[in-house]
C-alpha cells in the first residue's frame, strides 16, 4: 500500500502503522466508577479493542523528523512494521535528524533502539517532553507508581544509555517554524501533542490523549489503566476533543486509525474522514 502524505503548511506528514495492540476490556476504567465501566464494556460487547500503534514522519525544508518511533523490535514480531514502511518512503535511520517523542512509553519510543540497545538513529537528536524526562528519569519514583504504569522508567533508562547527550528536554511552544509542542498531561505527566500550522486547517498529533476512539469519543471519561493520572487524562481528552471539533483540526494519534477530524455527536464526539 502506498503511503500518501498530507501537506500541512511547509511539511509533508506521513502516518505509519507499527502493529496492533490488543487492549483487553479489563484494562479499561471509568471516572464514574466500576458500574459505568461495566456498562461501557457491555455496550461494546467484545473482550478487547484492537488499537493501531502509530508513528509519524515529517518531511520539511529542514530535513526529516519523526514523531514517535513505534515499538521497533522490542515488542516481538507483531510490531516493527513502521521501519520498512518508512524506508519505502525514503526515511532511513541516517536521514532522520530529529525525533519528537510524545511521551516515554515503549510503543512510542522503543523504536529508538537496536536489539543490542544502541541507537537506531545515528544522526538524530531526541526531544523529550521535560516533565516525562524529569518523572521517568527519577528511579526513586518508580515504586510509587502501580506496576501497569511503570514502563516509562525502563524506557527512560534505555534511551539515556543509547542517546546520552543527544537527548533534549522539550517545553511547550514553538519547536520549528509551523510546529509547536502542546501539553496533553495525564496519560503521562509530560505528554505532548504536536500541532502543525496549516493555511486552511491545523493538524494536531494528539498522542495518547485519545486512545480508544471506538469507545472514548462517545464517552471521554473512559480511560485505560496505563493513564498515570486518570482524572487529568479525561480532562485533557475532553478539552482536546472540544478544541479539535471547534477549529476543524485534522487529527492523528498514537492509536487512531489514519487521519481524520473530530465532530460533535449526539453523545460526545465522533471521528470523520478528512
Ligand atoms: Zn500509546
Amino acid at each position: 500500500m502506498k503511503n500518501e502524505a498530507l501537506q500541512i503548511g511547509r511539511y509533508d506528514i506521513f502516518v505509519f502503522n507499527d502493529g496492533l495492540f490488543e487492549a483487553k476490556v479489563e484494562y479499561l476504567h471509568h471516572l464514574d466508577g466500576a458500574d459505568a465501566c461495566a456498562s461501557a464494556v457491555e455496550r461494546w460487547g467484545k473482550t478487547s479493542v484492537m488499537l493501531d500503534v502509530n508513528c509519524f514522519a515529517i518531511r520539511g525544508p529542514d530535513g526529516d523528523m519523526l514523531v514517535d518511533t513505534g515499538a521497533g523490535t522490542a515488542w516481538g514480531p507483531s510490531f516493527g512494521h513502521a521501519r520498512p514502511a518508512m524506508e519505502a518512503c525514503g526515511f532511513t535511520p541516517e536521514t532522520i535528524t530529529g525525533v519528537l517523542l510524545t511521551h516515554l512509553h515503549g510503543d512510542h519510543a522503543y523504536g529508538l533502539l537496536n536489539d543490542d540497545g544502541t541507537a537506531f538513529f545515528p544522526n538524530a537528536d531526541i526531544l523529550v517532553p521535560h516533565a516525562d524526562l524529569a518523572f521517568f528519569g527519577n528511579a526513586a519514583l518508580r515504586e510509587t507508581v502501580p506496576e501497569a504504569r511503570r514502563g516509562g522508567f525502563i524506557v527512560a533508562d534505555k534511551m539515556q544509555q543509547a542517546y546520552g547527550s543527544r537527548i533534549h528536554s522539550l517545553s511547550a511552544g514553538p519547536i520549528l517554524e509551523g510546529i509547536e509542542a502542546v501539553p496533553l498531561p495525564g496519560h503521562t505527566p509530560g505528554q505532548m501533542g504536536y500541532r502543525l500550522h496549516g493555511e486552511e486547517h491545523d493538524m494536531l498529533i494528539l498522542a495518547d490523549a485519545l486512545h480508544i476512539a471506538a469507545l472514548q469519543l462517545a464517552d471521554p471519561k473512559l480511560g485505560l489503566v496505563f493513564d498515570l493520572d486518570p482524572v487529568q487524562s479525561a480532562a485533557t481528552r475532553l478539552a482536546t476533543l472540544e478544541q479539535a471539533a471547534q477549529h476543524r483540526w485534522i487529527v492523528g494519534g498514537g492509536h487512531l486509525h489514519g487521519f481524520g477530524r473530530i465532530e460533535r455527536a449526539q453523545t460526545g464526539f465522533r471521528m470523520t474522514g478528512l
